[in-house]
């Protein structure tokens, strides 16, 4: 073959985008109830604005970001995540100024140019939502009840809620040296990039995939130890609110995440299913980010969801998605026949039932044995069949046959899509 899709970027073909409608579907219900509106932010943004918003010590800025030249010679980046670009809009269009809590949710591609494997991609798709100008924990638990309540509404029984806080600019310093102290010691046990994480940002080691070193890491300090009284008092309003939520969580203190811009609440959702791969939405607090990027000092908190890994727990079984083949095929024989398939055709859509026909027309394309056009209409695993004759049709009739039963009527032409809608509903 000539042309093949490029590596870690894959298409997403009939049979699977009803899945992913189904999932954007109750993203987008979900998100209205909760009072987000969408923002569309653009695939491409200046590379500085990653490079500032992500960390530049972050392995998405540091290996993965897709980025090039453009022709007036400005870096250009194809975006790795959506909270920079969200945030760098909610500054630029003063957003700030008309609510004083803004509510954003977005849909769409991200590209890293990671190594790929089973769950993780080059091209992926996130849903993502961000709440700007509330510092309240109860926000907190907010927004991450709506994750878990769009996961059970996508039938993900087996996931779980991994909670952490990693503390402000004043307590996050301590844990950063006791981690350093830990490390300094282990430094031969652990990978090539983690000893250059070590040099450059010793958080990003407790974010390590490798066996070895997360087996290391199970014994290092968590953030626990460190907390100022304040981060602590917030991550406890966090339980108490996701507590009234009904929300089971486990609090893990070395949940770090692999970007910089977070303070306090961290999570993460995993389903232990996956395998390596096994994180489908991660999120928290960042109350920096927006004066970092030149605003005024509002916090903000915020998720990202990986749609490729929803859509494999449901193909793990979690939720069975109504496709969209045909529930009736009509099969037509004369020229007669022909033109009215076509007018029944567009009455039985108009009522919103999934029609297909043989397109039969004997002047224009080798005629349609009625043979044929049954094959047809089982191959598509339709519950009725038309049957439209010349014959048939001079009486006003046509055939209606069921499939499953295996039995078949005649009906009178004007009441077939009545009784179309009345059995098919
Ligand atoms: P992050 O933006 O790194 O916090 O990731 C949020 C979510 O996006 C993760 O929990 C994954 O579900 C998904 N994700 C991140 N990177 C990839 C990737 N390379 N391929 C597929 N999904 C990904």
């Amino acid at each position: 073959m000539k042309y093949r899709a490029i590596k870690g970027v894959k298409d997403i073909l009939p049979g699977e985008t009803e899945k992913w409608y189904f999932i954007e579907k109750n993203a987008r219900d979900l998100f209205e109830t909760f009072g987000f509106s969408e923002i569309r932010i653009p695939i491409i943004e200046k590379t500085a604005l990653f490079a500032r918003g992500i960390g530049e010590t972050t392995d998405i800025v540091e290996k993965e970001m897709y980025s090039f030249e453009d022709k007036g010679g400005e870096s250009i980046t194809l975006r790795p995540e959506g909270t920079a670009s969200v945030v760098r809009a909610y500054i630029e269009h003063g957003l700030y100024n008309n609510h004083s809590l803004t509510k954003l949710y977005y849909m769409g591609p991200m590209f890293r140019h990671e190594r790929p494997q089973a769950g993780r991609y080059r091209q992926f798709y996130q849903i993502g939502a961000e709440i700007f100008g509330e510092d309240s924990p109860s926000i907190d638990a907010d927004i991450i009840t709506l994750l878990m309540d769009l996961f059970k509404r996508l039938g993900l029984n087996n996931i779980e809620l991994q909670l952490n806080s990693l503390g402000c600019e004043r307590c996050r310093p301590v844990f950063r040296e006791s981690l350093v102290d830990f490390l300094k010691k282990r430094l031969p046990m652990l990978c090539e990039d983690c000893n250059r994480r070590f040099e450059r940002n010793p958080l990003r080691v407790l974010d390590c995939k490798s066996k070895t070193c997360s087996e290391v890491m199970r014994d290092s300090p968590g953030m626990e130890g460190s907390r100022c009284e304040k981060c602590q008092r917030h991550l406890d309003g966090v339980i108490e609110y996701l507590l009234i939520a009904g929300i089971r969580y486990i609090l893990n203190p070395r949940l770090a995440r692999g970007l910089d811009y977070y303070t306090r609440t961290t999570f993460e959702i995993t389903d232990k299913r996956l395998g390596a791969q096994n994180a489908i939405a991660g999120g928290g607090r960042y109350d920096s980010l927006v004066k970092d990027f030149g605003g005024p000092q509002i916090s903000a908190i915020g998720f990202a969801i990986g749609v490729e890994r929803i859509v494999s727990l449901i193909d793990m079984g979690d939720k069975v998605i109504p496709g969209s083949s045909p529930e009736v095929y009509i099969a037509a024989l004369g020229e007669e026949a022909n033109r009215m398939a076509f007018d029944l055709l567009r009455q039985i859509r108009l009522r919103g039932i999934r029609c297909e026909t043989s397109y039969s027309d004997q002047r224009f394309v080798p005629k349609k044995s009625l043979k044929s056009q049954m094959k047809k209409a089982n191959q598509y695993g339709v519950s009725y069949t038309l049957i439209i004759g010349d014959n048939e049709l001079r009486n006003g009739k046509v055939i209606l046959r069921d499939m499953k039963k295996a039995e078949q009527e005649e009906v009178d032409i004007e009441d077939i899509v009545k009784v179309l809608v009345e059995r098919i509903g």
